[in-house]
């Protein structure tokens, strides 16, 4: 018999390991979004249409024109640390694509009530499979046209501790649209269109990079912005830097990007700021999007499950390039444009 408070050490069952690595993973509706959107992008789609209902507490429906999935590997698709992305630690150094840990479909299964319809280009149709706590169903034939469908029901369903911690719809549904812009920002060429109960959110064309950040971040941004271009030692950074007259009272247009990834940096942040100290003065905070390119090696992205974090090798050489090139950007700006505090 075991005294109160020790009992005797036992595995955990697999669905209650997802269920404590989707707290991680999927946060709230917009964590879970995210990574469906990341796998979409993976599977090199051109066109994202996303459906929510409920504030995505209801529904996540995410349906993409990407490679597909071979209905063989349906199932495995939602195992845990199941990736058709990387094979060995090789290729986790130098991981080029969005996804690598091959748990977020797994994570989302264990709390939601999730359908997967696939098919592949050369396919005569398409499958489907339904999973509901880790029990998935047998593929059956479906219609679709080239692509994947991802339906996810009734999230935390089985998790009513954090079902609590979900805010209003209304909430919920603005951090799902954020992370729809975070990740549309990033490409341009890639369709997205959002909507919500029945509502249409964003409609985005396929576009340039300036045609997106006009859409996103207002289309004054694109005249009082300066675009970043800067190369040295391995390091890439373009964008484009709001000037003073784009400056907010809060850091809500602030998007930095590693290798195309959406991140939130400290060091990065900092350089940002610093470069901003001449021209931004007071609490006014300066709206970007800042895109790195780094060799994939040379930053690791394996920091944290949701992968917003990462770390440099060369943090100092980061902050300093990022830091320069910014200040140079803003100081190229002519005089009548500075000092537009008083917007
Ligand atoms: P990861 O993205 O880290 O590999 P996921 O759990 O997100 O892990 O996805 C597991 C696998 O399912 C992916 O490696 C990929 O092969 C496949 N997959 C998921 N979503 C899609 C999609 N929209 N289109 C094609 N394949 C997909
Ligand atoms: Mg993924």
């Amino acid at each position: 018999a075991s005294t109160p408070g020790r009992r005797q050490i036992q595995r955990l069952p697999d669905l209650l390991i997802s269920q404590i690595a989707a707290g991680e993973v999927v946060e709230r509706p917009s964590s879970a979004l995210k990574e469906l959107l990341e796998n979409a992008l993976d599977a090199g789609a051109t066109t994202l249409t996303v459906q929510l209902e409920g504030g995505g507490v209801d529904l996540i429906r995410v349906i993409d024109n990407g490679c597909g999935i071979a209905r063989d590997e349906l199932a495995l698709a939602l195992t845990r640390h199941a990736t058709s992305k990387i094979a060995s630690l090789d290729d986790l150094e130098r991981v080029g694509t969005l996804g690598f840990r091959g748990e977020a479909l797994a994570s989302i299964a264990a709390v939601s009530d999730l359908a997967i319809s696939s098919r592949q280009r050369d396919a005569a149709h398409a499958w489907r499979l339904r999973a509901r706590d880790e029990t998935a169903s047998e593929p059956e034939p479906a219609a679709l046209a080239a692509g994947t469908m991802i339906e996810v029901r009734e999230l935390y369903r089985n998790t009513p501790a954090r079902r609590k911690f979900l805010k209003a719809e209304a909430t919920e549904y603005a951090h799902c649209a954020e992370a729809v812009r975070r990740i549309a920002l990033a490409h341009p060429q890639v369709a997205f269109t959002l909507s919500h109960n029945g509502r249409s959110g964003l409609h985005l064309p396929a576009s340039d990079a300036a045609g997106r950040a006009a859409a996103l971040l207002g289309e004054d941004f694109l005249g009082e912005s300066r675009a970043l271009e800067a190369a040295a030692g391995g390091l890439r950074l373009s964008g484009r830097v709001g000037l003073p007259a784009q400056a907010r009272t809060r850091a809500d247009a602030q998007y930095c990007y590693v290798n195309g990834r959406f991140v939130r940096d400290k060091l990065l942040a900092h350089a940002l700021r610093e470069a901003y100290r001449d021209q931004l003065h007071g609490s006014r905070q300066p709206a970007y999007c800042v895109f790195i390119d780094i060799d994939p090696a040379a930053v690791d992205v394996n920091v944290h499950p949701a992968k917003t974090e990462v770390r440099f090798r060369d943090a100092r050489s980061v902050h300093q390039f990022a830091f320069h090139a910014v200040q140079r950007a803003l100081a190229a700006t002519p005089a009548h444009l500075l000092g537009g505090e008083t917007t």
